[in-house]
């Protein structure tokens, strides 16, 4: 018994490692909504045209990104040249 628990153990500890990495890959923010700080902000939509997934809109003139539409590719952080979105 103590045995076949034992390489379970084996079995099922790399693989969740292995499932932990791949989601890493596959959303870089590990998930975590982005969130724009409205006072960095200035409406520029620079983000709304590098976002792929028509996730982000200027409304009032600060972006706003709809989670459910985001991917998590991270192109509107890199793109902001105000540091906006986090
Ligand atoms: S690129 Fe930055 S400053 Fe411009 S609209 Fe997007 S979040 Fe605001
Ligand atoms: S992280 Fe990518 S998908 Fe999400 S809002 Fe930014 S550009 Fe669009």
């Amino acid at each position: 018994m103590k045995k076949i628990r034992s390489i379970l153990l084996w079995i099922i500890i790399p693989a969740l490692i292995a499932v932990v990495g791949i989601a890493c890959k596959i959303s870089p923010t590990n998930g975590a909504f982005l969130e724009v700080n409205t006072e960095h902000c200035v409406g520029c939509g620079k983000c709304v045209t590098v976002c792929s997934y028509n996730a982000i809109s200027v409304i009032n003139n600060k972006a706003v990104i709809d989670p459910s539409k985001c991917e998590h590719c991270l192109k509107c952080v890199k793109e902001c040249p105000y540091d906006a979105i986090q």
